[in-house]
């Protein structure tokens, strides 16, 4: 159909594939519709995928002569000595395999959508046609898929970033960088509020660090050897090179080693609403979830070896309750061990990382294990969350260090009198706060809970002469600290319910002259439910304990 497209990769995804084409224009809608029916035709011959096994060599030349110069540069860099390659009804693909025995195996797909993709994620490379599909063995299967995506659309942040005025990112700021509008910036504050509260609680120690500091300390804490592809270039300020931060822990050391520690303060435990800038490709970036400024939710402890497993089940617990404040209440956890290239002596990886697995299972936690999948400093916990449409996402990371005290030299005073190193644990529970905020988002589909929600109270009156007792109402419920919102304008009362619920108000307080006469309020919830009658000290009770709850 396309006899100019040249094809270049076309993996199988976790919901489904796409393909990648060279081709001089975009397909479009139209096209796809064309596609579907032709693959719809090929599915009813049956046809068989045949495997073959050819040498490199030949596999080279075959795809030469098909003039597919994207095959024949990933086959020269395949290891391999034989590629397999499938062949179907005349057209001959390399492919890893395997395949279903015949086309006839797939009972149903769709074609779901067109995007630009350069060639191996490469904004240098060139621009190609990638067209997105998904296929099952069911009609059935497909259309849950397919319901799903349509949730995943309805849910997806951006757009109800837009709807409910969260945030922005704007051209003339910079792509990846997040504007957090009031609407958004009095939900990031509820969550700061609540996690520094509770780090108190944990007897965690609050710092606050700067956004940049001398390229030579990144030099020392080893980034620049393993980070810098992640780091944005030096400044100059006064002739010394100065570099914007991405990751908080140097700060943290710095404040440690201010002073002499003792093992008597152990465990040290600082924590930060730290923000961190890493370079990501423009391609990459996606609303809250990719950026490239964002403020992580860290903390670094520091504690005596056999502090450690404690310390970990500490973390865990900690975790497992800020989590299960937003709802999260499923989890799939990981535990990555060393890497090939590593600091520290193996003897130390295996006691981090027994000390770990020991805290999971104390803990009751099931886990997998991902072989060499820790930071090259040290092993790490892992937890991916699970949200109300069933999706899992990277939050929480416990990670322990032995490069940086043996980088920055730091020691404490044992109950000796001598010198020790300490074991450097850094962990983050939310991650991100804005990559957090776009997954609680979508897990909410922005019905934030009533403590979460910009404003929690919308008043609003039938007719104008209501308006001086709805605005009393409305001072006395934020003398106790509720976010109110008044209505007074000179609407029809089903226009302003309607506007309420488009902007998801949990709460909703109508004055009109029976109110007025009985002192009492009815209130309408956010699911169209009618609670009350109330007095306004009864309602601010319920309110109030509601949002005590975390509701
Ligand atoms: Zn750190």
């Amino acid at each position: 159909m396309f006899p100019a497209a040249k094809p270049a990769i076309g993996p199988a995804i976790d919901d489904g594939f796409y393909y990648d084409f060279d081709m001089d224009s975009p397909f479009t809608p139209e096209d796809l519709t064309a596609i579907e029916k032709k693959m719809s035709e090929i599915i009813k011959k049956n046809n068989p995928f045949v495997r073959k096994n050819i040498p490199k060599k030949d596999a080279i030349d075959l795809f030469k002569k098909m003039g597919e110069d994207y095959k024949v540069e990933l086959i020269s860099e395949i290891a391999d000595e034989e590629m397999s390659i499938y062949e179907e009804g005349g057209f001959v693909d390399l492919c890893r395999g395997p395949h279903v025995f015949s086309t006839g195996a797939i009972k149903a797909f769709k074609l779901l959508s067109i995007a630009g993709a350069y060639w191996r994620g490469n904004e240098k490379n060139k621009m190609l046609q990638r067209i997105y599909g998904t296929a099952y063995d069911s009609k059935e299967k497909l259309k849950e898929h397919l319901d799903f995506l349509e949730e995943v659309k309805k849910r997806d942040h951006r757009k109800l970033g837009k709807e409910l005025d969260l945030f922005s990112v704007s051209e003339d700021i910079g792509p990846g960088l997040i504007l957090w509008h009031p609407n958004g910036a009095i939900i990031r504050k509820t969550i700061e509020d609540f996690w520094r509260d509770e780090h108190y609680k944990a007897d965690y120690k609050l710092l606050y660090s700067p956004h940049i500091a001398k390229l030579n300390l990144w030099q020392k804490s080893g980034h620049l050897d393993f980070y810098r592809e992640n780091m944005y270039s030096p400044m100059e300020i006064e002739g010394v090179d100065y570099e914007l931060k991405p990751m908080n822990c140097p700060f943290h050391i710095s404040v440690y080693k201010s002073s002499l520690r003792s093992y008597r303060e152990f465990p040290v435990r600082y924590a930060e609403l730290g923000t961190v800038y890493r370079y990501e490709r423009s391609g990459v970036l996606h609303g809250l979830l990719r950026v490239r400024g964002f403020t992580q939710d860290d903390a670094h402890i520091f504690c005596r070896e056999d502090q450690m497993e404690d310390e970990i089940l500490n973390i865990l617990d900690f975790t497992l309750f800020i989590l299960k404040t937003f709802g999260f209440d499923s989890y799939d956890v990981y535990l990555s061990t060393r890497p090939e290239k590593y600091v520290g002596t193996q003897e130390n990886w295996e006691k981090a990382t027994n000390a770990l697995r020991q805290a999971l299972e104390k803990k009751g936690l099931s886990y997998q294990v991902d072989p060499g999948e820790g930071v090259f400093y040290g092993p790490k916990i892992d937890i991916k969350i699970k949200d109300s449409l069933n999706r899992y996402w990277q939050c929480s990371t416990i990670q322990v260090d032995f490069n940086n005290p043996e980088r920055f030299d730091i020691n404490f005073r044992g109950s000796d009198g001598k010198d020790h190193r300490p074991i450097m644990i850094h962990r983050a529970l939310m991650g991100s706060l804005e990559r957090f905020f776009g997954v609680l988002i979508e897990h909410y589909a922005g019905i934030f809970p009533l403590w979460l929600a910009p404003v929690q109270i919308g008043i609003i009156t039938i007719a104008e002469r209501h308006s001086d007792y709805a605005l009393g109402i409305a001072r006395s419920l934020k003398a106790e600290g509720l976010r109110v919102e008044t209505n007074l304008e000179n609407e029809k009362i089903g226009h302003k319910i309607r506007e309420a619920t488009i902007r998801k108000v949990p709460y909703l307080v109508i004055i009109g002259d029976k109110e007025i006469a009985e002192g009492k309020l009815t209130v309408r919830k956010r699911s169209g439910e009618n609670i009350g009658p109330f007095t306004v000290e009864e309602f601010t009770g319920v309110i109030k304990s509601e949002i005590k709850n975390k509701k």
